[in-house]
């Protein structure tokens, strides 16, 4: 669940009054509707970063070190595409957000972000695709078949914004149906928030209503439907001079709560009578927390506790806190080893009352921390970016466009979501290379790629994944495993490359490993058969053998040999990027068919 995308993070005055000297502006942006292509040109040289989330389908282009010298734009596009929306992330990123129209989706893999020049780039969306929609009862909501002359134009979503309510706290929108999903926006000279609320209607008489609270510092509040067809609705807040900045959430009982950041830490006493939204059956003994880590990817903090228990999150000013109970400490329990480009700044525990414990967390610039989310009953985690990251070449490299992934016939089988968590282990890194084979290719940086895919690949099918590595980085065996066991994985996976001697391109093919479990020779025996039906690859057969990883990792897994980088027919494949996702994909499928 993923209701609130936080478009700005840091608001706090004082803080960022000094620009980086080198910050261009977003000059000019172009989207061509027939080829589901967006251009756009800044005045100084940008590498952006690009994400696809879900829900409704985003793909969002960050640029670094750029401005937007006006407020939020939002251009409606039509078709499969709902809207183009440009607005400014925090003081220094310029955010681009493609929405697709409701129903439709796309594969992270086949977005392309090109450059033309350093300060010129092509996001191309390659093909849109309709989401496999669960068979509806009856016509679905909203035929809409007059857009032409409607007198008063009643909006059909799934989401009605129907009041608005001060409370002592802040502000409560209410809302009726589904439970909104919420995008917040902050203007660049913050006199302003904008919440963007994609499939939802505002009640005509709200519409038509101003509201104001200056003890929160809030000059006015406007409600107003962007676009009827599709659905946007909007609730924009002018601040007062100097107002602090805000924070929404969604009530799991219906509803937006609007607070004001900067507020003094104060957690409230539960009353019994008003229930808070809770996410577990409250248990009668304290969880103990008895981890609180950061996955070796470093873009998901994982809180380990015994036994379920009610977790919260949200921002207080700078810092975002998960808030536990009823929870206490295990003994020498401490927060994360935060590595030098860790998402997060700062990570500090503490044991607020005997039955709350705060994890406060001081994410780096333009981090977002999403929603906490149950793994498992006894497994927290707690997204630090955004999802599904879309490969953005640098701007100095090669012109030329990567070859385009078809993913053939492959179809994907699905799973049962919610508890299952993957761990994919991309062998050796760093200074260590794993084998040499012909032309110099390295393992390690054939077996990255291919993990990261699969990964990529799980992650869409709403499989919790943890890698790892993600970077050309060394990670020991130990550290592998203990991983594994940390984040109580339903299943390990290690990707490798194998060799033999340069003097024997005759021996290639696919190896999978095992050892001793009848459920690890099942998951090697699945993710060995979709290789050799996915692949023209040679079969060297399912095998017993005691590798580390295997030995000491106490849930089901296996190891993948994806070929040799000595041999004459896999080096070559191997080498090539379409190839590798090819792999990629069939080892998904494997461990996908295994799960189900
Ligand atoms: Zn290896």
């Amino acid at each position: 669940m993923r209701r609130v995308r936080w478009f700005i993070l840091s608001a706090f005055v004082g803080l960022f009054n000094a620009m980086p000297a080198e910050a261009g502006t977003l000059q000019s942006w172009q989207f061509d509707r027939s080829q589901n292509r967006l251009e756009f040109i800044t005045d100084e040289a940008v590498q952006p970063r690009a994400q696809l989330l879900p829900n409704p389908t985003r793909i969002v282009i960050d640029l670094p070190n750029t401005t937007l010298e006006r407020s939020l734009i939002t251009e409606p596009i039509g078709g499969q595409i709902r809207n183009l929306r440009i607005g400014q992330f925090d003081r220094t990123t310029t955010r681009l957000v493609v929405e697709l129209a409701p129903g439709f989706t796309l594969d992270p893999q086949q977005v392309k972000v090109s450059p033309i020049s350093l300060n010129h780039w092509v996001v191309e969306l390659a093909e849109v695709q309709p989401l496999p929609t669960a068979p509806t009862t009856g016509p679905t909501t909203g035929p809409t078949t007059s857009p032409t002359t409607a007198p008063t134009p009643t909006v059909t979503a799934a989401t009605r914004i129907t009041g608005l309510r001060e409370t002592p706290d802040g502000i409560f929108i209410r809302t009726s149906g589904a439970l909104p999903e919420v995008d917040l926006f902050q203007s660049l000279d913050r006199t302003a928030i904008e919440l963007d609320i994609p499939n939802a209607a505002i009640d005509p008489e709200l519409a038509t209503q101003t509201f104001t609270a200056p003890n929160l510092g809030l000059a006015q509040i406007v409600f107003s439907q962007v676009q009827a067809n599709p659905p946007l609705a909007r609730i924009r807040l002018e601040l007062e001079p100097d107002a602090p900045g805000w924070q929404a959430s969604v009530s799991n009982l219906g509803g937006i709560v609007l607070l004001p950041q900067r507020q003094p830490v104060a957690i409230q006493p539960r009353p019994t009578a008003q229930p808070q939204p809770t996410l577990a059956p409250t248990p009668q003994t304290p969880a103990q927390v008895q981890a609180v880590t950061l996955d070796v990817q470093g873009n998901q903090l994982l809180i380990q506790t015994d036994r379920p228990l009610n977790f919260q999150g949200q921002y207080r000013g700078q810092e975002y806190q998960v808030i536990l109970t009823p929870a206490q400490l295990a003994p020498n329990v401490q927060g994360p080893d935060l590595p030098a480009n860790s998402p997060l700044s700062r990570v500090r525990l503490r044991q607020e009352d005997p039955q709350t414990v705060v994890i406060l967390l001081e994410p780096a610039p333009s981090v977002g921390v999403d929603f906490p989310q149950a793994v498992n009953e006894r497994l927290i985690s707690l997204q630090l970016q955004g999802s599904s990251p879309i490969a953005v070449p640098p701007p100095s490299a090669n012109v030329t466009p990567p070859p385009t992934f078809d993913p053939g016939p492959v179809q994907l089988p699905t799973v049962p979501q919610g508890q299952i968590v993957v761990v994919i282990d991309p062998g050796h890194g760093g200074p260590d290379p794993g084998a040499i084979g012909i032309g110099g290719i390295q393992e390690k940086n054939i077996v990255l790629p291919i993990s990261l895919d699969v990964a990529a690949v799980l992650a869409q099918q709403g499989i919790q994944v943890v890698l790892t590595r993600q970077d050309d980085r060394d990670v020991g065996l130990e550290p592998r495993v203990q991983l594994a066991e940390q984040v109580d994985a339903t299943i390990f996976v290690s990707i490798h490359a194998n060799a033999i001697s340069l003097s024997r391109p005759d021996v290639n093919g696919v190896e999978t490993y095992y050892y001793s479990s009848r459920a690890g020779l099942a998951l090697a025996q699945s993710i060995h058969q979709s290789l050799l039906q996915n692949l023209p690859t040679r079969d060297r057969q399912v095998r017993e053998a005691r590798f580390y990883v295997l030995r000491r990792t106490s849930m089901p897994s296996a190891l993948v040999e994806v070929g040799f980088v000595t041999g004459v027919e896999d080096a070559p494949r191997l080498a090539d990027a379409n190839y590798r996702r090819q792999v990629a994909l069939a080892i998904a499928q494997g461990i996908l068919r295994y799960l189900q």
